[in-house]
């Protein structure tokens, strides 16, 4: 179905700034995942909202997807034979997951188009590799060195100062990471990860971290969320809200930043940049994922157009939706932790006016493990962030104020 240049002259003439791609995957096409976790099932659910069908391929055999995929492939990463079974009869495949190993992709992307894109992915699954793509295209980043030994990595520390380790591979929500003051704490440090190859990237004066979602079409037409202002515990994200209360200026050159670094990737889907904002103003990116996002959990809230809702019209080639911000919200994250003492008191938070609870429907609590969030509406960023914030502290009424969480599994 093109825009209409060869329609019939009794057709409908398209709108004048008509954004349909010339072949969109309507509803009623399956949408594969390569990921069922949290991530892959509130987009799974979006995509299921519009019409779509989605099955979903996870190792895990009770991940938060299943409950809303028709058909669910358990297996490896790895196994790219199942990685080609899930996109059989998919009219796409996306993933919620960048640690996915290139041989599992190419083998989804020739039977299926697999958006984000196979070279996207391969570059951001590698802190190393990607760190060497942004600063060989010109974005600005902190000072790093690359350590594949224990002697390199202590160099750097010496070069760098203070610092974090950071393991190429598979760290999320700061795991795999390693904050050190000197260069023999580094060299430890890159042995007690484990890992052939480390980034060490100099510890930063950060004055706040931002970031930026980007949604990209395969033709190439792309929008950009105003910035999330992100506040982080030990490298895991703890709150988030829009809008994020910059300057004009600063909310401008977040955009362009993250719009540039989508188009030099030639992403299709989603792609988030994670940033930070020192504190003589320089702007810096910290990391990308070519996926949904934590920091855009609020676009629930916040915006027409949700992130997960998003991915599906930008994968699909339909029109990109709106993405201004129509009321400031915020969210807050759910860890495990939570779980320490028995089930939080989830009465007592949705008590708290405009909040709402999203659980992911995971079995196990495990400390650090993101189990839900909770989000909110204000007439203010900063009033919704006192709401997610107010009931976030009442979940714990249940095991008392001033509850410290154990750090031991149920
Ligand atoms: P992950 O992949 O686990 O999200 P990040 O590299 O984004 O890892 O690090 C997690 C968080 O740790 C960041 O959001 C930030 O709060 C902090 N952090 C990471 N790198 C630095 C740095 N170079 N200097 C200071 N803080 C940092
Ligand atoms: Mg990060």
């Amino acid at each position: 179905m093109s825009a209409g240049s060869t329609a019939p002259a009794t057709a409908a003439a398209p709108r004048a700034n008509d954004s349909r791609s010339p072949d969109p995957i309507l509803p009623g096409a399956t949408i594969g995942f390569l990921g069922g976790g949290q991530l892959g099932r509130m987009t799974a659910m979006a995509a299921r909202t519009m019409g779509y069908d989605v099955r979903v391929l996870d190792p895990e055999r009770d991940c938060p997807a299943r409950v809303v995929s028709s058909a669910t492939i358990t297996a490896k990463w790895s196994d790219a034979a199942s990685a080609a079974a899930l996109a059989t009869g998919c009219a796409v495949v996306t993933l919620e997951i960048e640690q996915i190993p290139r041989a599992s992709l190419e083998a989804a992307a020739a039977v299926a188009p697999l958006r984000p894109g196979v070279e996207p992915v391969v570059i951001i699954q590698e802190r190393a590799r990607q760190k060497e793509w942004i600063a060989a295209n010109g974005f600005p980043l902190g000072p790093f060195r690359i350590a594949r030994h224990a002697a390199t990595a202590a160099d750097a520390v010496s070069a760098l100062g203070p610092s974090i380790v950071k393991s190429a591979m598979g760290g999320y929500d700061g795991r795999g990471q390693v904050r050190v003051r000197t260069p023999a704490e580094a060299g430890e440090a890159f042995t007690s990860l484990g890992a052939p190859t480390c980034v060490v990237e100099a510890f930063l004066d950060i004055e706040f971290e931002l970031s930026v979602l980007v949604a990209r079409r395969a033709d190439g037409e792309a929008v950009s969320y105003p910035a999330s202002r992100n506040v982080h515990t030990d490298g895991v994200l703890t709150y988030s809200s829009t809008p994020a209360g910059i300057s004009d200026d600063l909310e401008a050159r977040t955009q362009a930043l993250a719009r540039e670094i989508a188009a030099a990737l030639g992403i299709v889907g989603l792609l988030a940049v994670e940033m930070f904002v020192l504190r003589d103003g320089t702007l810096l990116v910290n990391e990308l994922a070519p996926r949904p996002h934590n920091t855009y959990h609020h676009s629930e809230r916040a915006h027409p157009t949700s992130q997960f809702e998003q991915l599906v019209r930008a994968i699909c080639g339909l029109p990109l939706g709106d993405v201004r911000v129509v009321r400031p919200a915020a969210i807050h994250n759910l860890l495990g932790d939570l779980w320490a003492d028995g089930e939080p008191d989830f009465a007592a938070a949705l008590e708290v006016p405009g909040v709402r609870l999203h659980l992911y429907g995971k079995k196990e609590a495990r400390p650090g493990r993101k189990m839900g969030h909770l989000s909110a509406d204000g007439a203010t960023a900063d009033e919704a962030l006192a709401r997610v914030r107010e009931a976030y502290a009442a979940l714990g009424r249940s095991v008392g104020a001033g509850h410290t969480p154990t750090r031991t599994d149920r």
